[in-house]
């Protein structure tokens, strides 16, 4: 009978025979079936899943050596390749297009003999908060389902909250995993920038993106992540630092004393749910009773964090996105055009939704010739020198502690008129992804309201080893 309590609980199930792959993905289909009214599926690939499922059961009866992933059931964001399968981004704009290659991340997980079960919902391109912007609709946070479940990778989050899969695949640029991670009451790692290859991964600002993970567990979440990270010639940027064995890094976790920094600033901020503050504050003091040194640091940039992000991130996205002109990708329009820029102009109106469009007019803004420094180049020092000021901060400390949102999951609908609050509400998030440090959501509290919310830890960058020990010291504590 198959069960699921962590990935290494299953797989010694899967070899003392008491279960098989097979089982497991026909638990997970009746699932999503079960879960299809929270919308966090744009595709499901039940009888291609159900066939390497025998397949795997089959390559085990034979006694072949199994791959580290062997039977892991992960579902993938629309915004993540896979070869022959429809890739969408949520948006209308590539409708009826397919993968002509998968990222490297997915075939990793298959060479490992992973299975790939669907493709989930997201803010159309990752961008948003909230899952609201997508050409399949909204998605439904399970916990409470008035509320939204955080975005972009909504459909990823509530994927694993719901129990559809073991892991789930999402993209983090300025926050898409740690966030709805943390509205769903689930783990979401966001490994540094460069750690996991980009290539595959629809690209919406090249300079922040990285592929994430949402889990159960943080065993489960190294696990995968230590099978998708690493150099790949085919993304420039991923780094050619080693991999650590993440999982067997946990078994040897001794009681060791860490330096926890903490922004004052940040716990103040006018924005922040009182009780999100209020639990983050008695959990630095526990962290010190318990032998920890945790010190307040003075951050003076939090102001700036969310105008550089919003400038940068809009400027990488109007660029990567001129590919869609409707010659060479999905979606045509078939209203007559005069010439090929009227041509370009209908495709792109009807082919892009609302928020994508108000992006693409920002970055091209910030990038226009009379603005160009008063922008872009402001941004990049402010980027700079928040990259200086952490690299100081981690001089001194192991790991930074803040919130991931200053709320809970909001109602519905709530922030869809007012982009400015929508994009305030990033600010804790979006540094990572400013500085390139590895960080995660841990879904440590319980709000008045009965909605989880998490802690976000920072690490510096490549030290996604320290994050997991913390991390999991933090989970089995909670
Ligand atoms: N909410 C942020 C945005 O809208 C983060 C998006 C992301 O990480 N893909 O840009």
């Amino acid at each position: 009978m198959f069960s699921f309590s962590s990935i290494e609980q299953y797989q010694e199930q899967l070899k003392s025979g008491s279960s098989t792959c097979s089982e497991a993905i026909q638990f997970y289909l009746d699932r999503i079936q079960q879960t299809r009214h929270l919308n966090a599926y744009t595709q499901v690939f039940a009888e291609e899943a159900l066939e390497r499922a025998a397949f795997l059961d089959q390559k085990r009866a034979t006694g072949e050596p199994l791959g580290k992933l062997f039977g892991v059931v992960i579902a993938i964001k629309d915004v993540i390749a896979y070869k022959g399968h429809s890739l969408t981004a949520a948006s209308r704009i590539l409708e009826g297009f397919k993968s002509l290659y998968s990222a490297t991340a997915v075939e990793r997980i298959l060479q490992e003999d992973g299975i790939i079960i669907g493709a989930t919902n997201c803010d159309e391109f990752a961008m948003g908060s909230t899952n609201e912007n997508s050409v399949y609709g909204k998605v439904l946070n399970a916990a409470d389902e008035s509320r939204v479940p955080g975005g972009s990778s909504g459909g990823s989050a509530v994927a694993v909250q719901v129990h559809t899969c073991m892991i789930a695949l999402g993209s983090d640029t300025g926050g898409s995993v740690r966030q709805p991670a943390d509205f769903c009451g689930v783990v979401g790692l966001k490994p540094s920038y460069g750690r996991i290859s980009r290539y595959g991964l629809i690209a919406y600002a090249s300079s922040f993106d990285q592929i994430g993970l949402f889990g159960q567990t943080i065993p489960d979440v190294a696990k995968v992540l230590e099978v998708i990270s690493g150099k790949d010639e085919m993304d420039s940027t991923s780094s050619r630092l080693e991999v650590a064995p993440y999982t067997n890094s946990l078994k040897y976790e001794s009681d060791k004393k860490y330096r926890i920094a903490w922004f004052p600033e940040a716990l103040e901020q006018e924005s922040v749910d009182p009780e999100i503050s209020q639990a983050i504050r008695q959990l630095l003091e526990s962290l010190k009773e318990q032998g920890h040194q945790v010190e307040p640091v003075h951050f003076e940039y939090l102001d700036y964090i969310v105008p550089a992000y919003y400038v940068l991130t809009t400027a990488e996205a109007a660029s990567n996105l001129s590919r869609y002109d409707g010659v060479r990708y999905g979606y045509r329009s078939n209203q007559p055009a005069d010439d090929l820029t009227a041509f370009y102009k209908q495709t792109r109106s009807e082919g892009f939704g609302k928020e994508v469009k108000r992006r693409i007019m920002l970055g091209t803004f910030v990038l226009s010739a009379g603005y160009y420094d008063a922008y872009f180049t402001k941004a990049q020092q402010v980027r700079q020198a928040l990259k200086d000021k952490t690299n100081l901060i981690f001089k001194d400390f192991d790991f930074i502690l803040l919130p991931n949102s200053p709320s809970i999951a909001f109602p519905i609908g709530e922030k869809m008129e007012d982009p400015i609050a929508m994009y305030l509400a990033d600010i804790f998030t979006v540094y990572s992804n400013l500085t390139g440090t590895c960080s995660i959501s841990l879904p440590l509290f319980r709000h008045s309201s009965g909605m989880p919310f998490g802690l976000q830890v920072i690490a510096k960058a490549f030290d996604e080893v320290s994050l997991l020990r913390i991390s999991d010291r933090l989970m089995r504590s909670k």
